[in-house]
């Protein structure tokens, strides 16, 4: 089985194609970060733990609470940046940040897979599946089988 994937690396910042006003930030991974999963799995929407890790560089207002291990949901797509020759992931952490954290290193455990990825016809239909998406990643993660990755050592080394 390809579970559990570990990925990790910096915050890049994105398009920034709206994700904030869909309700919905996604924090995504670098490139380099990923041939490892794209082999493995195909594009759409799976869920997992992600860590966020202090930064000395970026100044950011986040408390130490919000450096936890929280539940999020990812998608992995094909980015047409790259002529959709690069799979691309994008990670909505499950957690009230007080700010922003670009340049910060995060630390991802992708543990299942919720849907391909689907073609929408308006916005409202994207913003309620992605409603959908979160309550499966919160459900599955609520898992005492799932909740033992919170303490893996990928969390907890350096
Ligand atoms: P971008 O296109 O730059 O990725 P988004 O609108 O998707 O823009 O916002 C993503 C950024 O929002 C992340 O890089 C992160 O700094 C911030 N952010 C704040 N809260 C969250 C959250 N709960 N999950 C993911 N990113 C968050
Ligand atoms: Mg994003």
């Amino acid at each position: 089985p390809p579970y559990p994937i570990l990925l990790e690396g910096t915050v890049q910042r994105g398009y920034g194609r709206g994700s904030k006003d869909l309700g919905c930030p996604t924090a995504n991974l670098p490139d380099e970060s990923l041939p490892d999963m794209a082999d493995k799995v195909e594009p759409g929407v799976y869920y997992g733990y992600a860590q966020v890790l202090p930064s000395q560089e970026n100044e950011s207002k986040l408390r130490p609470e919000d450096h936890q291990v929280w539940p999020m949901a990812m998608s992995l797509g094909w980015n047409p940046f790259y002529k959709n020759e690069r799979m691309s992931a994008e990670v909505h952490i499950m957690h009230d940040f007080p700010d922003d954290f670009y340049g910060h290193h995060m630390k991802v455990v992708v543990l299942g897979y919720v849907r391909p990825q689907l073609d929408y016809t308006s916005r409202e239909a994207l913003i309620e599946d992605i409603e959908t998406d979160k309550k499966v990643a919160l459900t599955s993660m609520a898992r005492p089988a799932y909740q033992t990755y919170t303490s893996h050592t990928f969390f907890h080394s350096n």
